[in-house]
């Protein structure tokens, strides 16, 4: 079956078997075999995840990937839905790796889902779109360090493995790829609260040109003889352990 890609769906195929052959063999499987693909399409990594004798689940929004997949694999457990709408804690797995040539349009979404379900997730293989690969693995002091680095960060060793040119795709798309891996650290608890710290995150980078002391206005407890040295600096200034540590003290 000939199929026409759904821009609405963000899909841009795969059309080059070595990266898709590279992407699958960039998992771990001796860490975890409980494998979840998100957005499989026509199933280009799928074949290479079938071959390495792993347990498979795909999630795909759209019916006619599916059915496409279906004639090519025999067995294949797919669950027909959005990959934000589902509750992963019914699928059976209790702990799984990711992987993905994920659809662009909702890499942050995919990404907040992986933060939510970090418990339960030993390592994320995937493409992105560069500009967000770049972000979520920058450090402290770049221009691309941000809400997403210090999050994702906290909870996994982020690498940057290889780049992926626009021509490697079906259609083309109009920006470069890159494929990363996120593996779980052994944080299970930050030392401050998830969640508060999540708002702090952003509350900081929400005007990341201003010092911290006027980019955090809405928060109490600034003034706290501990932050002194903090206050005075940007966002993009502080580390991980900076953001827990403020996390702790402002309210
Ligand atoms: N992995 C395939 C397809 C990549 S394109 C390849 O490399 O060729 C992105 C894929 O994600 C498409 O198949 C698209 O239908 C699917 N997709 C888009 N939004 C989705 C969502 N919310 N949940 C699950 N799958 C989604």
């Amino acid at each position: 079956m000939i199929l026409k890609a759904k821009k609405h769906f963000g899909q841009h195929f795969l059309i080059n078997e070595n990266i898709a052959n590279n992407i699958a063999e960039s998992l771990n499987l001796n860490i975890c075999k409980n494998i979840i693909e998100i957005g499989p399409g026509k199933g280009v990594l799928t074949k290479y995840l079938i071959q390495k004798n792993a347990n498979i689940k795909l999630i795909e929004i759209d019916i006619d990937c599916i059915n496409v997949i279906k004639e090519k694999f025999e067995n294949i457990d797919v669950i027909h839905n959005d990959f934000l709408q589902i509750n992963l804690s019914e699928i059976n797995f209790k702990e799984y790796s990711i992987i993905g040539n994920f659809p662009y349009n909702i890499s942050s979404q995919i990404l907040f889902k992986v933060l939510e379900n970090r418990n339960n997730i030993r390592e994320l293989v995937g493409m992105f779109q560069k500009e967000v690969s770049d972000r979520i693995c920058s450090k402290p002091k770049s221009k691309k360090y941000g809400i997403l680095s210090v999050l994702i960060q906290a909870y996994f060793d982020c690498e940057n493995l290889f780049n992926v040119s626009p021509d490697n795709f079906h259609p083309i798309p109009k920006v470069n790829s890159s494929v990363i891996r996120l593996s779980r650290n052994e944080v299970k608890d930050l030392g401050c609260d998830h969640d508060h710290f999540i708002k702090v995150v952003k509350g900081a980078f929400s005007q990341r040109r201003k010092k911290l002391k006027n980019a955090l206005k809405n928060f109490t407890n600034l003034n706290h003889v501990k932050l002194k040295h903090l206050m005075s600096k940007r966002a993009e200034e502080l580390n991980v352990s900076d953001f827990i540590k403020l996390t702790n003290i402002i309210s």
